[in-house]
C-alpha cells in the first residue's frame, strides 16, 4: 500500500497543563512524520490568541503548522490582521472556514461563506498561503441539497483553495461518491478524508449529531452495548477506523487527516496497524 500523507488536527488548550500535555502528544505523533499539524479556531474569534500561540509553538518545534481561520462574525480588518501575523511568522498553510457562531451570538461580520474568505486571502496575500477548505461527503447540515453543497464546495476551489479536508464519516462509499461528484463538477484538487478515532461513545454521538456525521447503526449499537467498558470501545473503534482508513487508501485517498482531540494513542495504533511506521 502506498503511504498516504498524514496530517493531524488539534484544538488550542485552555490551560498551561493542557499546553504541556499537547507538547508530549505532538512529540509522539511527530514520529509518524506528519506533513503538517493544524490547530482549530473558535468561530467568532474566541480562541484567537490561543490558536496563534499553539501554531507558533508547533512551528518553533520544526513542524509545518497550519492555523484554522473561520470568518463568520469577523471583519475584513480582523482577518487582515491575523493573516499579517501568520505571514510575519512564516506560516505558509491555512485552513479557511466559515465556522459556526455559538448560539446566542449575533451574526455581525463581513463574511457570509467560506468562499468569500478564500477569495479575501488570495486578494490580500496572493500565493503566500496554501489554502485548505472543508468538504462534506455526507452533506453539510445546512446545505439545501447534496448537489448544492458540491457547487458551494466548488466555489471555494474556484476562489483559490488548493486542497480540501473532509468532515469525518464512517462510510467509505460516502467519500468515494463525493469525490466522483466533485470531479464531475470540475473540481480537481486533492480531497483528503478527515478521520475521527473512536475513544468514547457519548462524545462521538454528541459531535456527530452536531456536525451531521452518521454513525452507522451497527457501529452505534455495538458501541452502546459496551456501556462504560472503555477498553472494548477503543478496541472495537480501532478495528472499525483502521478498516475504514485501509479502504480509503486502497481506493485512492491522497492522505488521511486525523481529528486527534489532543490524544496520540489511537492515531499511533491505527498508523501502526496500517503498517506505515
Ligand atoms: C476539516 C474541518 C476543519 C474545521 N475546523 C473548524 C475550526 O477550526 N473552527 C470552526 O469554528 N469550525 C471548524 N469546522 C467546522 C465548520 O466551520 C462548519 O462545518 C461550518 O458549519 C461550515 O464551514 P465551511 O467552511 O464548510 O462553510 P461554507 O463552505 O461556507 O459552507 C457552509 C454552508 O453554506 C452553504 N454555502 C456555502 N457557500 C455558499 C454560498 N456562496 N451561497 C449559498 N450557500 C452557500 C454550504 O453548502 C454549507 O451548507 C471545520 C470543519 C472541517 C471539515
Amino acid at each position: 500500500m502506498n503511504q498516504p500523507e498524514l496530517s493531524v488536527e488539534f484544538f488550542p488548550p485552555q490551560t498551561l497543563e493542557g499546553m504541556e500535555k499537547l507538547r508530549a502528544v505532538r512529540a509522539q505523533l511527530a514520529q509518524l512524520k506528519p506533513a503538517f499539524f493544524s490547530c482549530t479556531f473558535g468561530a467568532g474569534g474566541s480562541t484567537r490568541d490561543r490558536t496563534l500561540e499553539t501554531v507558533l509553538e508547533m512551528q518553533a518545534e520544526g513542524h509545518m503548522a497550519a492555523p484554522h481561520l473561520s470568518c463568520i462574525g469577523s471583519t475584513r480588518e480582523n482577518i487582515r490582521a491575523m493573516l499579517g501575523q501568520y505571514r510575519a511568522a512564516g506560516i505558509r498553510r491555512i485552513v479557511a472556514l466559515r465556522g459556526d457562531l455559538p448560539s446566542g451570538m449575533a451574526e455581525a461580520g463581513e463574511f457570509r461563506y467560506a468562499n468569500e474568505l478564500v477569495e479575501f486571502i488570495r486578494t490580500e496575500t496572493g500565493d503566500w498561503f496554501r489554502i485548505e477548505v472543508a468538504a462534506y461527503p455526507e452533506v453539510h447540515p445546512q446545505a439545501r441539497s447534496a448537489g448544492d453543497d458540491i457547487l458551494n464546495f466548488k466555489r471555494k476551489v474556484d476562489a483559490g483553495a488548493d486542497s480540501a479536508i473532509t468532515q469525518y464519516f464512517f462510510n467509505a462509499d460516502a467519500y468515494f461518491h463525493f469525490v466522483d461528484a466533485a470531479r464531475s463538477a470540475g473540481v480537481s484538487v486533492p480531497i483528503v478524508p478527515g478521520i475521527m478515532p473512536i475513544a468514547s461513545y457519548s462524545k462521538l454521538a454528541r459531535f456527530s449529531d452536531a456536525c451531521g456525521a452518521e454513525i452507522p447503526r451497527w457501529v452505534r449499537k455495538q458501541l452502546e452495548g459496551y456501556g462504560d467498558d472503555s477498553a472494548s470501545i477503543r478496541a472495537f473503534g480501532l478495528d472499525v477506523v483502521t478498516d475504514l482508513c485501509a479502504r480509503l487508501i486502497a481506493g485512492g485517498a491522497p492522505g488521511l487527516h486525523f481529528y486527534a482531540l489532543n490524544q496520540a494513542g489511537l492515531i499511533t495504533a491505527i498508523w501502526q496497524r496500517l503498517e506505515f511506521s
